[in-house]
């Protein structure tokens, strides 16, 4: 040993310097560690060391790595944050970490705490009471961690204190001690001290030891009295680089664990400290681990292995679940064998948490009306513009995108495509309910789709039914009566004006100029006028005279978009201010150089909250999902009244095309793929199957 440090060294430093020298430990390195890491270590534990570099070595002994490390934090469990009063985090529900002790028995080189270790005094017991105070103030606690530095650094009087408050708190049902001295120092566990420990019940005590030597006979005899007193004995191990990174040296620790009566508990992966990057391991190395010990040896030897970060801990497994369908579970066992567990019968699947890969996009592509047909007939179709647009959205996002064309052939389709998730814009062929029949076919099949369901577009798509409904919810509607053949009588309470509109049509299909009725002769003629080209019910409708307005609603909060209103300035006078075909066909002429949108619309914060409330109860009454539009108009009395909802509204990408719900969302500022991928992910969410990461946009949304 040098001179140097020999000089101010006490009796027990000179025998451990001479120790480690004696091992082939550079003593200049370690001194130089220990300045700013510093070192202590107790006699027991330096006996354990059999050679340089062992992992007790290692655990105990600085080595220059440690001044080496220039990428870890400091804080990396952000406990500050969690820490309502001083040495107390409260970070999960129903528990808190009690911190009674700053000291050590020894200074782990690998320890969380590093950048304080050895560096600051005991806690006064002021504070702790401060802290215990704290827990009694909170009845939501159930469960107290001991902890430190350790526990067993104070005196047994100090000890009995601290047990005695906590005890006394009526809410608490269990207490835990954390420490690591009957692993480092057991001769501090006396047999007073262990006297004081089992007057308290119930009482857990977790341990934390690392490799399979340091379970001595000593340490063996220890746990026994523990265990016989009535103490719970577990265990928490941290995963180090070089001392138990491997299955056989874990295997023998956990053995040897259950064999002192110390049950497994958890498995740390080392924390991301300054100082301590040499200690750690990949992750694959703590799964490998897992999966070597389960089903290997005994349940009881395998603990949880946990990732602990500023979110807490979170538990990392190998991968047991090889796939889920509709129908089954595949499970892979200890061995890699494959299994198979049914459903039970008539039941499916949840599929969460899933990732998808290969989406399919169903869709009615718009073509021209044959010989006889009327010439709205396609009208809610869409172009192949808008499908390709939204196939390339989904497609920016890395996944594969398959076109179903939705027509007679669309079950075939869907089948040979193996998609396994929907994005829906298909607005149905044939029948009443055509919008929910590719829903319905998507539920029949369990796979998973975007927008509203099967109830909800039958429902949209029947403009009485879904009057009926916001009725009995007192959401406004216009005063309506349905008639049912050309020679219904109008009912008394019904007052001119009255607008005539197919019951089951979108996009104003059936709405012209015309359909604004002032007298019984016109109304007559305009009902059989749609019972004759539509060859449904007819609605007839009190008018509502006020300005007009559509909402987009994104998400499943919803997010109410800024709301578009409907410019009918500047229109001919002979042409009625509704939104009818000729109007949308007369505003949105180029020539006149008229935008008949005006979004976000000028209106005084009270309608506008007004408006945004009867959307979104619309929207949630209805039980409509991911996106919708809905369209109000004020009455005389500047009531926002719902004239119609649009679960499947137009996605065209051209801002020219004045596409209502896209021209919102464009307002908003979001871009054409983000409207659709916000579409697709509050799907995803709302199925619970896997979001893309750093979607942060996306989750503000929903
Ligand atoms: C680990 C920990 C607990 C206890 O968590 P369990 O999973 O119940 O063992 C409580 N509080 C904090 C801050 C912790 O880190
Ligand atoms: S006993 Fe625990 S708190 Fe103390 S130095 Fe070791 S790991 Fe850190």
């Amino acid at each position: 040993m040098e001179e140097q440090i020999a000089k101010n060294l006490t009796e027990k430093e000179k025998n451990l310097y001479l120790r480690l020298e004696e091992l082939g430990g550079n003593l200049e390195e370690i001194n130089r560690v220990k300045k700013k890491y510093p070192m202590k270590i107790t006699s027991y534990y330096l006996n354990l060391i059999k050679e340089k570099d062992d992992p007790i070595w290692l655990q105990s002994i600085p080595k220059k790595e440690e001044l080496e490390d220039i990428f870890n934090i400091e804080d990396p469990l952000k406990e500050e944050e969690h820490t309502p009063v001083p040495y107390l985090v409260h970070k999960y529900p129903d528990r808190v970490l009690l911190l009674v002790s700053s000291l050590c028995a020894m200074y782990c080189r690998f320890c969380t705490r590093k950048r304080k270790v050895g560096k600051i005094k005991q806690i006064p017991m002021e504070d702790i009471f401060r802290a215990i105070d704290y827990i009694k103030n909170h009845h939501e606690v159930r469960d107290v961690v001991v902890s430190g530095g350790d526990p067993f650094m104070r005196p047994d009087g100090d000890i009995r204190t601290i047990l005695d408050e906590v005890f006394s708190i009526r809410h608490l049902e269990i207490v835990r001690i954390g420490t690591r001295i009957p692993c480092i120092k057991p001769s501090r566990i006396t047999d007073e001290l262990i006297a004081i420990l089992a007057s308290y019940k119930p009482l857990y005590m977790n341990i934390h030891f690392n490799h399979p030597d340091e379970i001595t006979e000593e340490v063996g005899l220890l746990c026994g009295k523990l265990a016989d007193s009535g103490i719970m004995l577990g265990s928490q191990t941290v995963l180090l680089k070089g001392v138990n990174d491997s299955v056989v040296v874990m295997k023998e620790l956990m053995h040897k664990l259950l064999g002192i009566r110390v049950k497994p508990y958890y498995i740390f992966q080392c924390d991301l400290v300054k100082g301590i990057d040499h200690f750690r391991t990949d992750i694959q190395t703590g799964i490998d681990i897992i999966k070597n010990l389960q089903g290997y040896t005994s349940g009881l030897c395998v603990p949880h292995y946990v990732i602990d970060g500023p979110g807490g801990k979170v538990p990392v497994s190998p991968q047991y679940i090889k796939d889920i369908t509709p129908k089954e579970v595949l499970l892979g066992n200890y061995l890699d064998i494959l299994y198979s567990y049914p459903v039970s019968k008539g039941q499916t699947n949840q599929i969460a948490n899933k990732k998808v890969n290969r989406i399919g996009l169903a869709y009615n592509l718009r073509k021209l009306p044959g010989k006889g047909e009327r010439s709205d007939k396609y009208i809610e179709y869409d172009e192949m513009n808008t499908i390709d647009a939204i196939r390339q959205a989904i497609m920016s996002d890395n996944y594969e995108v398959t076109l179903l064309e939705a027509d007679e052939l669309f079950i075939e389709r869907l089948k040979d495509s193996e998609v396994d998730f929907v994005f829906n814009i298909a607005e149905g062929i044939h029948g009443e309910s055509r919008e929910s029949h590719v829903p319905a076919i998507l539920e029949m099949f369990n796979i998973p789709y975007t927008g509203s369901g099967v109830l909800t577009q039958a429902i949209t798509l029947n403009k009485s039914r879904k009057k009926e409904i916001l009725s009995y919810h007192g959401i406004p509607t216009p005063r309506y009566q349905l008639f049912k053949s050309p020679n219904n009588k109008l009912r008394d309470d019904m007052a001119f004006p009255l607008i005539v509109k197919p019951d089951a049509e979108g996009s104003s299909a059936g709405i012209t100029n015309s359909s604004l009725v002032h007298d019984p002769e016109s109304l007559k003629k305009q009902v059989a006028f749609i019972f004759k080209h539509y060859n449904q019910n007819v609605l007839v409708e009190e008018f509502c005279s006020g300005r007009e307005f559509t909402v987009a609603l994104l998400g499943n909060k919803p997010l109410v978009l800024p709301i578009v209103e409907i410019d009918f300035s500047g229109l001919p006078p002979d042409l009625n201010k509704i939104d009818s075909y000729e109007v949308k066909w007369e505003l949105e002429k180029p020539e006149n150089n008229h935008k008949p949108l005006i979004c976000p619309a000028d209106i005084k914060t009270k309608l506008k909250n007004q408006i945004e409330k009867t959307a979104k109860n619309t929207f949630n009454v209805l039980g409509c999902r991911d996106f919708c539009r809905i369209d109000i108009r004020l009455d005389s009395n500047d009531v926002p009244h719902i004239l119609d909802v649009n679960a499947l509204p137009g996605l065209m990408p051209d801002p020219g095309s004045y596409s209502r719900f896209t021209y919102a969302c464009y307002s908003y500022g979001l871009s054409y793929a983000q409207v659709i991928l916000c579409i697709f992910y509050s799907a995803l969410k709302r199925y619970n199957l896997l979001l893309p990461h750093g979607k942060k946009l996306y989750n503000d949304l929903f």
